[in-house]
C-alpha cells in the first residue's frame, strides 16, 4: 500500500473512530440523563399531580357523603319505617343538584330498598353480583369506602361511589348512603398524559386488579398475570419502594407508584423506554451521519491537498526551474524506461547532446540575466522543433539532451541540423545578443551491445569532436 493511502486511511480511521465513539458516548449519556430525569423528576411529579388532582376531586364528595350519613333526617326516616317517599326523593334530589354530583343514593338495611333521586329503583339482593358491594361493605369495620364502578346502567363511563354507613343512635348499621361522581374527566386526564408525555397512567386495587385506566392502555386484568409486573407486585403492595423497572414483550418500562390510602388504590405512572429511546436514537443516527459526512469531507480535502502538494513535489523534482524542460533526473528515468523497451527489441533510440557555443562569452558580455533569457529561448526553439513523443531535457548548464524514439538515422541527422539552423537563424536570439547564437550537437544511436552510459559517452565524444571541428555543426558518433 502506498504511503499516501496509508496516511489517509489512518487519518480517516482516526476521525471516524473519534466521531463514532463521540456519538456513542453522547447517546449513552443522553439515555442515562433522560432516564434519570424521568425517574427522579418527571414521573414522580406526574404521580404527585395526579394524586393531588384525585384528592381534590374526592374531598367534596367525601364531605357530602359524610354529611348525609350523619343527617338526622335520614336516620330518622329509616328508623321511622321509610314511609314518606316524597321526602327522601326530595332530599336525594336536592343533594344531587346542590353539589352537582352524578347520583345520590340510600340503601336501607332493613328493607334492602335502594333509593335514588328518581325514587325507589331497586331492592338489593345478596344473590345479585351488582349488589355485592353492599354486603361486603357491611362486613367492613371502616365507616366508609370508595368504590369505582363501571356499570352498564351508568353509561359508558366510570363512576366513583363514596359509600358511607348510616348508624342508628346505638351505633348499629341501618343502611348506607353516599354519592356517585363521574370520572369521565379522569379518563380524559389519563389519556392526555399518554398523548402529551407518552406516560401510561392506571390504578391497581389491593387485589392487583387494574381498575382505572385509559382506553389506550395495553394492559388489562390482574397484575399477577401481567408479564413483568407480576415479578414486582410484592414490592409495590408493600409500598417500600416507589421506583421500578420491568420488562415485558413490548419493551422495558420505568414505573413510579404511589398508594392512595383513601381510594385503596395504587397509582401507576410508567413509560415504555421505547418512547424516548426512539427519539434519542434518531438524534444518535443524525449525529453519526453528520460525523461520517464531515469525516468523508475532511478526508477528501486532505486527499485533495496531498495530491496537489504531491504533484508540485513531483514537478519540482523533475522539472528544470529556468526553462521548464525536464531535468537530468527525469531524463535519466525516461531513458531507463526506453532502454528497457529497446532491450526487448521494440524501439530505436537516438541521443542528441546539444551544447551552446561560447556561452561563457554571452554571460561575460551581457550578464547572467540575458544569458538566462537566451537559455529560455533555446529551450522554446527545441520544444517547437520536436514531437511530443521525443524526450527533451536540460542536461546541464548550457547543455540540452534529446532522445528520439524510432527515428531512422537520416531523419535524426536532419532533425539535428534543423535545430542548429533554427537556433542560428532565430530572430529573438539575434535581437537579444546582437549576433547569431550557435550550438554544437553530438548524435548517436544506441547499438545492441551498448549500455546507457556507453551511449552517453559516445555521444559526448561526438559533441567534443564538433567543438574541436569549429562548432556550429553536428557530428555523428
Ligand atoms: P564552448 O563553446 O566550448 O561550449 O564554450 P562555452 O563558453 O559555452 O563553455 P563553458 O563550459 O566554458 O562555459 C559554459 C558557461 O555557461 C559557463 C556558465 O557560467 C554558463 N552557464 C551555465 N549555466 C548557466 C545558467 O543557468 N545561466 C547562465 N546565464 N549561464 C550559465
Ligand atoms: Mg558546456
Ligand atoms: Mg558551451
Amino acid at each position: 500500500m502506498r504511503l499516501k493511502t496509508k496516511v489517509v486511511l489512518i487519518i480517516a480511521g482516526l476521525l471516524l473512530g473519534v466521531s463514532i465513539t463521540g456519538s456513542i458516548i453522547n447517546y449513552m449519556k443522553n439515555v442515562r440523563d433522560t432516564q434519570a430525569q424521568l425517574q427522579n423528576t418527571s414521573l414522580p411529579l406526574s404521580v404527585d399531580n395526579i394524586y393531588t388532582e384525585i384528592q381534590q376531586r374526592m374531598i367534596e364528595p367525601l364531605l357530602v357523603s359524610s354529611l348525609m350519613s350523619n343527617d338526622t333526617f335520614l336516620r330518622d326516616w329509616i328508623m321511622e319505617g321509610e314511609t314518606d317517599m316524597n321526602g327522601i326523593v326530595r332530599y336525594l334530589t336536592e343533594i344531587q343538584q346542590k353539589y352537582d354530583v352524578f347520583t345520590t343514593f340510600l340503601v336501607s338495611d332493613k328493607t334492602k330498598n335502594y333509593y335514588h333521586p328518581r325514587g325507589l329503583i331497586d331492592v338489593i339482593n345478596k344473590e345479585n353480583s351488582a349488589d355485592a358491594w353492599y354486603f361486603r361493605f357491611k362486613e367492613q369495620s371502616e365507616p366508609y369506602e370508595i368504590n369505582l364502578d363501571h356499570n352498564a346502567n351508568l353509561g359508558d363511563f366510570l363512576v366513583m361511589f363514596i359509600n358511607y354507613k348510616v348508624m342508628n343512635y346505638k351505633k348499629e348499621m341501618i343502611g348506607a348512603t353516599g354519592v356517585g361522581v363521574r370520572l369521565l374527566n379522569i379518563e380524559e386526564m389519563l389519556s392526555s398524559f399518554k398523548t402529551k408525555y407518552k406516560y401510561d397512567v392506571y390504578f391497581v386495587d389491593q387485589k392487583g386488579e387494574l381498575t382505572l385506566f385509559s382506553k389506550g392502555l395495553n394492559k388489562r386484568g390482574n397484575i399477577a398475570n401481567i408479564e413483568g409486573l407480576n415479578k414486582i407486585q410484592e414490592a409495590i403492595y408493600k409500598s417500600e419502594q416507589t421506583q421500578f423497572e420491568y420488562k415485558d414483550k413490548d419493551g422495558e418500562y420505568l414505573l413510579n407508584t404511589k398508594y392512595i390510602e383513601k381510594l385503596k388504590l395504587h397509582l401507576f405512572v410508567e413509560i415504555n423506554k421505547k418512547e424516548y429511546l426512539d427519539e434519542l436514537k434518531k438524534t444518535f443516527y443524525s449525529n453519526l451521519f453528520a460525523s461520517i459526512f464531515v469525516t468523508v469531507l475532511v478526508t477528501l480535502i486532505i486527499l485533495y491537498t496531498i495530491n496537489i502538494y504531491q504533484k508540485q513535489l513531483v514537478q519540482l523534482a523533475s522539472e528544470d526551474a529556468l526553462t521548464g524542460l525536464a531535468n537530468r533526473r527525469k531524463f535519466n528515468e525516461h531513458f531507463e524506461k526506453l532502454y528497457k523497451l529497446y532491450k526487448k527489441g521494440v524501439s530505436r533510440l537516438t541521443l542528441l547532446l546539444i551544447d551552446i557555443d561560447d556561452f561563457k562569452e554571452v554571460n561575460d558580455t551581457f550578464g547572467h540575466l540575458i544569458g538566462d533569457d537566451a537559455l529560455i529561448r533555446v529551450a522554446e526553439i527545441l520544444r517547437v522543433e520536436l514531437r511530443t513523443s521525443d524526450m527533451i531535457a536540460r542536461w546541464g548548464g548550457e547543455e540540452f539532451a534529446l532522445l528520439l524514439v524510432d527515428v531512422p538515422h537520416q531523419n535524426a541527422l536532419e532533425i539535428a541540423q534543423k535545430i542548429c539552423h533554427a537556433i542560428r537563424e532565430d530572430k529573438v536570439l539575434m535581437e537579444l545578443l546582437q549576433k547569431p547564437l550557435t550550438v554544437s550537437i553530438g548524435l548517436g544511436e544506441l547499438s545492441s551491445l551498448e549500455s546507457q552510459d556507453g551511449l552517453v559517452y559516445k555521444v559526448d565524444n561526438a559533441l567534443y569532436e564538433a567543438k574541436k571541428a569549429g562548432k556550429d555543426q553536428v557530428v555523428v558518433a
